[in-house]
This record gives structure tokens, sequence and C-alpha cells, in this order.
């Protein structure tokens, strides 16, 4: 029998499931579904993001609602609104095969109009951000009064968001008797506290260990020098050639510069924090889902409640201003029972911060070396030489050609051809290499470097090389954001993404910084350019600047550089894909997340801080 029929769950339900893949119950949903399906308590679920704690409660809630009715009867608040779609997404999925069952999502960002449309034709379960919840219940534009249950899911990271208040301005709307359930990574006292307001001797269920983080994530740490910190990220990366990671700053700009940088040096990356529109945000999570892109760079707040499965990586380019933070991070990798590496780059001040993160994760870092040119240069080579063996060969096309191809190499034995083209790439690694510093950081250089500060990224551009900014009457009206923009002026000028500065897109135009001696060759090369139909214009605009571009060290730019890098045929343009390096699914055309023009923040951008280092 299928276990989750043993659990007490419906067969329309483990139908439904079923084609979701989900076959066993895991360990979260075995010891937590026979307690919900009673209805009778309060819970209290420890457990990390990625255990199927969606499923958890969200399988229960169905046996127990009657879709006969439509009024509220579950509410689930989350933290953010990829969180909200997601626990929605899911819930309606599990109800597949029901008939009646109205679940609406409420957050922030979206029309409200929509929102209030759908509560009014009549809903059972509402899955909600906080701050939306009690926007429409200031309305009157909802009525809790039947509310059998209330779900708080990643109650750590609301609380952590200063949702505090908010929950409770919404608990208040909702009936005495309802059962409530919280889930949690972690279990601060601000959470304990919550538990004991809000819960009558709850159920308490723990999987694994308190505050430990995921057994299936190796902890690693590299120390380097504040200045090259960029150089030695990207290093990392291309010791990893199939890496798909989440890179964690601390600041929306750095996410920014940083996915900038990475974009110029020809990596597929982009920027996700708390400044886009929802729309942006959903560009981007796409791109980053289909792996378009493989490094998505994030602030700690726009990356809670991302589900992408098979992250491999994560990367702390930053470390978190809070401790717990460091395991919410982490938490994006090893899911669903995969294994994932969690990386910190450090400078040897922050060596205490990494051993105050091992006490609260009660595991041990592994303290690894930035590898050597070498070291990176033949991890490369294997990494091609399995995609040579692995290739589709499109037997039909090339059939035609191999005559011709086996007549030029009739000279030459199997190992002479396997040799050839093994060193087409190989040569260009060595001599990408070949003057490779070590980024390791000297022991003895620990307290300068300290001292130094991170300059890395800011101070990127040492050559100080001059600057002319132009103006371009394109902008985010056109769609545009900066990183589609620069892949619009390469592939347009033919000039590389190194030699452009600062953009700064407006609405309906935009200013570009480009090296002054690119300055004609942009012009010229601009001249006779249209954007849908319309001709498109490039100026001067003021002074010429020298300022810091936003890219990290070039002294070591990754094999993405034009010249001697891997990526020789690297376009900005079309949607078209192309081989070569890491970078081969660089897809720019299509557009991807950007930047908005955008003052205020929205609440869930701005975080309580709690326990600092
Ligand atoms: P969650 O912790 O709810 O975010 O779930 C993490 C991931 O595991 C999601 O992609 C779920 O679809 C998946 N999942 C949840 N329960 C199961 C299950 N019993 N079998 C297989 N996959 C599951």
């Amino acid at each position: 029998m299928n276990p989750f029929i043993n659990l007490g769950i419906r067969h329309d339900i483990v139908n439904a499931i079923s084609e979701l893949g989900f076959e066993n119950p895991t360990p979260i949903q075995e010891q937590s579904i026979p307690v919900l399906l009673t209805g009778s308590n309060d819970f209290v679920g420890l457990a990390q993001t990625g255990t199927g704690k969606t499923a958890a409660f969200g399988l229960p809630l169905l046996e127990l609602l009657d879709f006969e009715e439509n009024h509220p009867q579950a509410l689930v608040l989350c933290p953010t609104r990829e969180l909200c779609l997601q626990i929605t997404n899911d819930i309606k999925n599990y109800a597949k095969k029901m008939n009646n069952v109205n679940v609406v999502a409420v957050y922030g960002g979206a029309s409200i109009q929509d929102q209030l449309r759908q509560i009014k034709r009549g809903v059972q379960v509402v899955v909600a951000t906080p701050g939306r919840m009690l926007d429409i219940i200031n309305r009157k534009a909802i009525d809790f009064s039947q509310v059998k249950y209330v779900v708080l899911d990643e109650a750590d990271e609301m609380l952590n968001m200063g949702f505090q208040e908010d929950i409770d301005d919404i608990l208040s709307t909702t009936p005495d008797e309802k059962k409530t359930w919280l889930f949690s990574a972690t279990m601060p006292a601000e959470v304990r506290r919550i538990a004991k307001k809000y819960m009558d001797n709850p159920f308490e269920l723990t999987m694994g260990e308190k505050n430990t983080g995921n057994a299936n994530i190796e902890h690693e740490y590299y120390v380097v020098r504040a200045r090259e910190k960029y150089a030695a990220f990207k290093r990392i990366v291309d010791n990893n050639p199939e890496i798909f990671g989440i890179v964690f700053c601390r600041t929306k700009i750095e996410t920014q510069e940083i996915a900038e940088a990475l974009i110029k040096d020809g990596y597929n990356a982009d920027s996700l924090h708390g400044d886009l529109s929802q729309q942006q945000r959903d560009k981007v999570m796409k791109r980053y889902r289909e792996r378009s892109l493989q490094l998505l760079i994030a602030t700690d707040v726009a990356a809670r409640g991302i589900d992408v499965n098979d992250v491999t990586h994560v990367i702390n380019y930053s470390l978190p201003d809070e401790v717990e933070n460091y395991t919410h991070r982490s938490g994006r990798t090893a899911r669903a029972g995969k294994t994932g590496v969690s990386i910190s780059i450090v400078n040897s001040k922050e060596l205490g911060k990494i051993r105050q993160i091992e006490r609260v994760i009660g595991k041990k870092f592994v303290k690894a070396d930035i590898p050597t040119g070498f070291d990176v240069c033949e991890k490369q080579l294997f990494a091609l030489v399995h995609k040579v063996h692995n290739v589709t060969v499109n037997e039909q096309q090339i059939e035609q050609y191999i005559p011709r191809i086996m007549d030029e190499f009739a000279e030459l034995s199997k190992e002479e051809v396997i040799k050839r083209f093994a060193s087409l790439e190989f040569n260009r690694f060595l001599d990408y290499y070949k003057n490779a510093p070590d980024l390791n950081a000297p022991a003895d250089d620990f307290r300068r470097d300290g001292e130094r500060g991170e300059r890395g990224m800011r101070d990127g551009n040492r050559g100080g090389s001059e600057y002319t900014r132009l103006f371009i009457n394109l902008g985010s009206v056109d769609d545009f954001t900066r990183g589609d923009l620069l892949g619009y002026i390469c592939n347009n000028a033919k000039i590389s993404g190194r030699t452009v500065g600062k953009i700064d897109v407006k609405g309906v135009y935009s200013f570009f910084e480009v090296n002054k001696g690119d300055v004609d060759m942009v012009m010229n090369n601009f001249k006779s350019v249209e954007f849908k139909g319309r001709e498109v214009r490039i100026e001067i605009s003021g002074e010429g600047t020298s300022s810091p571009r936003s890219g990290g060290d070039r002294r070591e730019g990754g094999y993405q550089r034009r010249e001697g890098g891997f990526n020789r045929e690297r376009s900005y343009g079309g949607g078209e894909r192309r081989e070569g390096g890491f970078n081969r699914d660089r897809n720019k055309g299509a557009g991807g997340g950007g930047f908005r023009d955008f003052s205020g923040k929205p609440r869930e951008e701005r975080p309580e801080r709690r326990r600092r280092f």
C-alpha cells in the first residue's frame, strides 16, 4: 500500500502527489502528518527548509478543511512572496484531483485588487505574507472568524524581518480555539516566546539537531586578502566547472556590483535583491531555474524561500550579519537528499566569525586553499574531456563531413588527434593561467590585510583608465536591465564588456561609460542600429570620468576574458546559445533581472537586526 495512505491521506490526494514524484514521505512528513491529522494539537516543528515541510502541513490541511464551505478556514503566514507563491502552488498541486479547493496567495508587490477579487469569490486557504495580509484585514475585506488552523511557516524568518507586531494583529482576528502549527529552521528565544504566546501545550517535533544544518552540506572557508577577494572567488568558481550556485552578499549594491563584474567577465550571472519588481524577480528566477544562469547573486532576504533543487554551491561572498542567517543561506543547497558545499570567502579578521558559526551549527568548517592556476587548468581540461565523451552526436548532420574530416586527419594516429583536440583548449588555459598569482592570504599578511579593508570590488579598475559618459535613448521602459543594456551595447558596438564602466538605466534613456579610446567605435557602430523600428541614438554626455568601475580585480579576469580566455565566442546579443568556457548558456537577449530605480524599500527587505557577530 502507498505509504501516504498508511499515514491517513486519502486516495485523490495520494494520486496527485504521486504524480509530483512523492513516493515515500520524508521524515518530517512521516512524523507530523499523523499528529496534525487529528486536528486537535498545536504543533511546533523544528525543521530546515527543503525537508518537505510544505506537504507536512499542506496535506493535513486538505484532509481537515470542509471544501463545501467557501469561507477562510486556514491561514498560512510566511516571510516572503517567493515562499508564499510556492506554498500556494504546492497546495494547489496536492489538491489537483479534489473539487472546489480554493487557495489564494496574498503578498506585497502585486495587485491588491486581484487578491481582493479572489478572496471575494470564496477561499478556504489563505497563504500570505504578513504586511499585505494586514492591509487586507484593515480594509475589512476578509473574515477570519471561522479560521480553524493557522500555520506560521519559517517563523524565525518572520521575526527576523520584524513581522512580530503584524503577526499579533493578524492572529487577533482569528478565533481563540484555532490550532496553530509553527515551523522554524532555528529556535531562538524569540520563536520560543511566540510559541509560548500562541500555543497551548504544543506537540514538538525536532528533525535533526537543534540549530544544526543539513548533514549533507560540507562547509569550507578560504582565507584571502580583502583586495583579492573577487579574483579568489572567480578562481573558486572556475575550479568548479559544473557549478550551479547562489552567491550571498550583504547588500543590494554588492549583489549588483558582483553580478555586473561577473557579466563583464563573461559568466552567466544575475542579481536578486529586494528592489526588483515582482516581474523582474520572476524573470531572474525563471532564468536561474532553467539554468540559463549559473550563478545567482542574492541578498539574504531576497533568497529566502527559494526552492531550487540541485544547487551545488552556496558561496558566502560576504558573511551574513547574523549568525543564524548562515543556516538559511547554506540550506539553499543539499536539498531533497542531495549533497552540497557551502563556501565562505573571508579575510583573516573574520576567522572569529567562522568559529562562531561552527558553534551555532555544531559542525566544523574545512579550511581550503584557493586552487592554483594549474589546478584550475586541470579541472577544466577534464571537464572538457568529459564533455567530449558524453556529447550527443548528430549522426545525420555530421555524416556528410566525416569523409573530409577523416581525410584531414589521415596522417595522424588516434592518440595524436585526441592530443590535439585537448590541446586546443588546454593551451589557452595554460596560457591564461601561466602567471596566475597565489591568492591564499599568507599568515603574516593577515593583520595588514584586515587594516586595508574590503576594497576588492570598488577599486577594481586600478589601471585608472579614463571613461567617457555616453547617453543612449533606451531604458527601463524598453525592458532593459543593466545587464541587458551592457550586452546590447557590447554586441552592437562590438566592444568587450571589460571596457564598459558604470551603467545607469533610467526610464526612457540611460547613461553608460566606455573607455575613451572606444568612443568612436561605439558611435560608428551604432550609426544605423534600430531598436524595435526606432533609431538608436548615442550622444556624448557631459565630462569624461575616471570613476572606479564596479568590476573586480582585473588582474585576473577569469577564463572569460576576450583574449586568451576560454570564451572566444561570447555573444550578448540574441538568444542563441554559444559554446565555450563555462558560459554555455549565455542568453542575454532574452533579458533578465535588473535594477529598477526605486527609493522606498518594501517591508520584506528590512530585516530587524538580531544576533550579530
Ligand atoms: P519543502 O521543504 O516543502 O520546501 O520541500 C522541498 C522539496 O522536496 C520540494 O521540491 C518538494 O516538492 C519535495 N518533496 C517534498 N516531499 C517530498 C516527498 N515525500 N517525496 C519527494 N519529494 C518531496
